[in-house]
């Protein structure tokens, strides 16, 4: 009780709450919890939101899960949450669709004395987050860095080597966590002209997808074998997830090239067959099952009256305030690896056999 007390004695929003009673009051047990994801753009969001939906439901929550629509994405996803508002959920998790847009709505879940959680991707611009559950989105991209250095190095013992870098939907927050993670891997090889970015694109404008969308990434890699590599070999690209590893694979098949190393993350079914059967590279292993139970798990503290644990109180800075973060960590998996990264995994492990 001591720790509760302290903690929303320190609270920032102490006394602008709507109840002023911060974490230590709790809610009933059977109350309802809202789930906002974004557009199913990769995997991991079909499996969150049906396992939000099983998990809570367990937990003894009533729960509202949410996907914004495939086209119209922010204004989806302000009306759900703002619907779940109305619908007095108590806590409110979001996986943003478009990490800036959302700061009317968190504070109106604030107003009616709801916690909000960010989920994997952070909530910028505003005071209005309570929490932030994720994997390590940074050492994410430190694994991809690396992993697209040593596959180079496999294949062809001394550089320099020809990169192209891709990013992800310049919304999403990620994107240049991921990417900032990866640059401090490649940019020192750059620096010292082990790696070549050949078509000089290094900013993380020039090589962002828009909507993580695979179309997106096939046809800048389309424009990119055709500016720069008529004549020229394509060691390795940067990918930061596996939908646009694999489009990016399809246009270096379909314009005839070898296949570079390229990196990935998600797991997704495909790209396991894809590593499996030689093509694509690497992956990451973020096991959504660990990161809803994480974030339930938070869900359970705040309606016990108690103080989420987290372990990450500095890393998340919104441009409102340092939110408060549990990260976990996240796994590279190549080939090598991959029977033993999925072996509790039913749905993976017989990929690998
Ligand atoms: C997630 C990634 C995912 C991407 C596209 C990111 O925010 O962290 O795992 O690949 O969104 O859906």
């Amino acid at each position: 009780a001591m720790l509760a007390l302290t903690a929303c004695g320190s609270g920032r929003d102490e006394g602008s709450s709507g109840s002023g009673s911060g974490d230590a009051k709790g809610f009933p047990a059977n109350s309802l919890i809202g789930v906002a994801l974004p557009a199913k753009t990769s995997e991991n969001w079909v499996l969150a939101g049906d396992l939000f939906t099983n998990g809570l439901k367990e937990a003894g929550f009533q729960a509202d899960v949410q996907y914004a629509g495939a086209s119209t994405t922010v204004a989806d996803q302000q009306a759900q949450i703002t619907a779940m508002v109305t619908k007095g959920a108590k806590v409110i998790v979001i996986g943003a669709t478009d990490a800036a847009q959302l700061s009317t709505q968190v504070a109106a879940a604030h107003q009616a004395g709801a916690k909000v959680i960010a989920y994997d991707r952070l909530i910028l611009n505003t005071p209005d987050v309570d929490y932030y559950v994720a994997f390590d989105n940074f050492k994410v991209g430190q694994l991809q860095g690396q992993a697209l250095l040593d596959g180079m190095k496999a294949k062809k013992p001394n550089g320099p080597y020809n990169i192209e870098l891709f990013s992800g939907s310049p919304d999403d927050n990620n994107s240049k966590v991921f990417f900032e993670g990866a640059m401090s891997v490649l940019k020192p090889e750059i620096d010292k002209g082990n790696v070549v970015v050949a078509s000089g694109q290094t900013d993380i404008k020039q090589t962002a997808i828009q909507g993580w969308k695979a179309e997106g990434a096939q046809a800048r890699m389309d424009q990119l074998l055709t500016s720069t590599y008529g004549n020229k070999e394509l060691d390795g690209v940067l990918s930061p997830n596996d939908t646009l590893a694999r489009a990016i694979i399809t246009s270096v098949k379909g314009a005839g090239k070898p296949i570079p190393v390229v990196s990935g993350q998600d797991s997704e079914v495909e790209s396991v067959k894809s590593i499996m059967a030689g093509e694509q590279y690497m992956t990451i292993n973020k096991d959504t099952r660990n990161l809803v139970k994480q974030t339930i798990e938070m869900v359970k503290a705040l309606q016990a009256g108690n103080t989420p644990q987290v372990n990450d109180t500095k890393s998340y800075n919104n441009g409102a305030k340092v939110v408060d973060t549990y990260l976990l960590p996240p796994v590279a998996v190549t080939k090598a690896n991959a029977a033993e990264a999925y072996a509790n995994d039913p749905k993976l492990a017989p990929l690998t056999k």
